[in-house]
């Protein structure tokens, strides 16, 4: 289902490009649940939540990689999931334009990798630049690179786990093996929970 939708965009800020277009579906783990992609056709903005039919509070998944189907495991990430390897002390919080997406543990392993990448190529700038700290970050960066891509590769088994929590519970790991708990109030007060609201009061009408 598609609708216009009457607000500008909060990028571009143009009139009359925003675009909603919802579809409800059933993923295993995660139920009965509408996918909602708020998106302007001018410059491209795009960000796309998975609201349950159910109200399920606050929940933290954990999954501690062991095996290769762990890598194969569903993620649902809602533009409220924060996610962290925790041993590694790595996170991707939410932030302003943060966007949803369905992949699975090996996916959301790239995507770590590919953000570590970005940094290692900022940081190769920092060392030509002489900056006092850049070669010891840049070889830190590189240590994280070769876990990650070990993992992904399937070599790291047992030692790393991953982690989604999520203060709407718009968030899962989908797999026997995947911890589920009830984040606490102070948890999830901690976690910053994305740019929901426009996505939300904007569905209410449609
Ligand atoms: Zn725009």
């Amino acid at each position: 289902m598609e609708s216009d939708v009457d607000i500008p965009c909060p990028v571009c800020k143009s009139d009359g490009t925003l675009k909603l277009l919802s579809m409800s579906s059933e993923i295993p783990y995660f139920g009965e649940h509408t996918q909602i992609t708020l998106l302007c056709e001018k410059c491209g903005m795009r960000q796309t939540d998975f609201i349950p039919a159910e109200e399920r509070g606050a929940l933290a998944f954990t999954l501690s990689i062991d095996k290769p189907e762990h890598l194969q495991a569903r993620i649902v990430r809602g533009s409220s999931g924060t996610v962290r390897i925790p041993e590694l002390d790595l996170e991707v919080a939410p932030g302003n334009q943060s966007t949803g997406y369905i992949s699975n543990v090996e996916g959301v392993l790239n995507r770590f990798i590919d953000i570590i990448r970005m940094m290692m190529r900022q940081m190769r700038v920092d060392v030509d630049e002489g900056i006092e700290d850049a070669p010891e970050q840049l070889k830190k960066l590189f240590q994280l690179e070769m876990a990650l891509t070990a993992l992904a590769d399937g070599k790291l088994f047992g030692d790393l786990s991953l982690e989604i929590l999520d203060p709407k519970g718009h968030s899962i790991i989908g797999h026997d093996d995947a911890v589920k708990r009830e984040l606490s109030i102070e948890e999830a007060e901690n976690l910053d929970s994305g740019p929901n609201p426009l996505i939300m009061s904007s569905s209410d009408d449609s």
